[in-house]
């Protein structure tokens, strides 16, 4: 077995479903803040690992009756225990043959400190995208709503990386079609986050990449449930400026709140890449098969929050 073959044998083993190897000259275009340099100046080669979304916990979403699974298991567990796990096995795979890896967590808080060399091109903790990483190592594309799309999952997936001085052979780049540009995404997504022109555009290796334009406060407010139309549990009872009870406790056990669940642009672009067939896995129940709810009149507290 080849040291690249050990690595990706590593990380499925230890919970990954998707490993690729990005050479680092296919960062040549990234912007010096964004490289994976920034983080680890000897890297040769970043490892990009996925790890599944469980459908059900997207399903109970789009059904209106139970947000703990993807709070937990699309979040927490994905990012404190399985991404974690999988970083650390690929890093001692590596480690064993005289390589260094640098595990790559989820999310980040970019640059919050002070640079401490002048050629240093950022402070720490360095800022990277990882579904840019994603492509670069050879899963798949990014779709128009900028969420990374892999033939195996379409959107329902969380990336993680590793840095390393070790030379391991490439992925080749994706060179299939997901995203039709059926446009689910920017209908469903009630924050209007989601440009209409998928401008925002990058090159690997003479391949160019494109998504729409993204407004990250606009997807806030509603990702976070702080729009009563799609944040469910908001009762009527909650103190002025206080958050209902349910957020607190998914706040306090979970570390992130996660309540629109990604209407647009994950549950509805999920929906129609297996519609559609554009994906590989197939299954009993659609994802999206009556109406989609949507609230209508927001309890009087949550409204006076809304528009405090
Ligand atoms: S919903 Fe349609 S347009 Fe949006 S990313 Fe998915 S496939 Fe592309
Ligand atoms: S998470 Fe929700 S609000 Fe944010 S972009 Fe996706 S669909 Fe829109």
């Amino acid at each position: 077995m080849t040291l690249t073959e050990r690595i990706r044998q590593a990380a499925l083993d230890a919970g990954a479903d998707l490993v690729g190897f990005a050479p680092i000259r296919r960062f040549d275009n990234a912007p010096p803040e964004l490289h994976p340099r920034t983080i680890y100046p000897p890297t040769r080669t970043v490892i990009a690992v996925a790890v599944r979304q469980p459908r059900g916990a997207l399903a109970a979403v789009e059904e209106g009756t139970y947000w703990q699974a993807y709070n937990c298991d699309s979040y927490w567990y994905l990012n404190e225990v399985v991404g974690p796990q999988v970083l650390r096995a690929v890093v001692l795979a590596l480690e064993a043959d005289g390589a260094t890896g640098v595990p790559v967590h989820n999310p980040f808080h970019p640059h919050s400190g002070r640079k401490i060399r002048d050629d240093q091109p950022a402070g720490p903790d360095g800022f990277v995208s990882l579904r840019v990483i994603g492509v670069a190592a050879g899963l798949g594309e990014l779709g128009h709503s900028k969420v990374l799309l892999t033939l195996q999952l379409g959107p329902r997936q969380r990336v993680f990386a590793v840095f390393t001085d070790a030379e391991l052979e490439p992925t080749p780049l994706f060179e299939g079609e997901i995203c039709d540009g059926c446009m689910a995404c920017v209908r469903e997504c009630e924050a209007c986050a989601i440009g209409e022109s998928r401008d925002v555009t990058f090159t690997i290796e003479g391949r160019q990449y494109g998504h729409a334009p993204f407004d990250d406060r606009a997807c806030s407010h509603v990702h976070r449930g702080d729009d009563p139309r799609f944040g469910p549990f908001w009762n009527g009872t909650e103190a002025d400026g206080e958050d209902p009870s349910y957020h607190k406790f998914v706040d306090h056990r979970f570390r992130h709140r996660g309540i629109c669940v990604g209407r647009g642009c994950l549950r509805a672009c999920l929906d129609h890449l297996e519609k559609a067939g554009r994906i590989e896995a197939t299954f009993n129940t659609p994802l999206i098969r009556r109406e989609r709810w949507k609230l209508s009149e927001p309890p009087a507290a949550a409204d006076g929050r809304q528009n405090a």
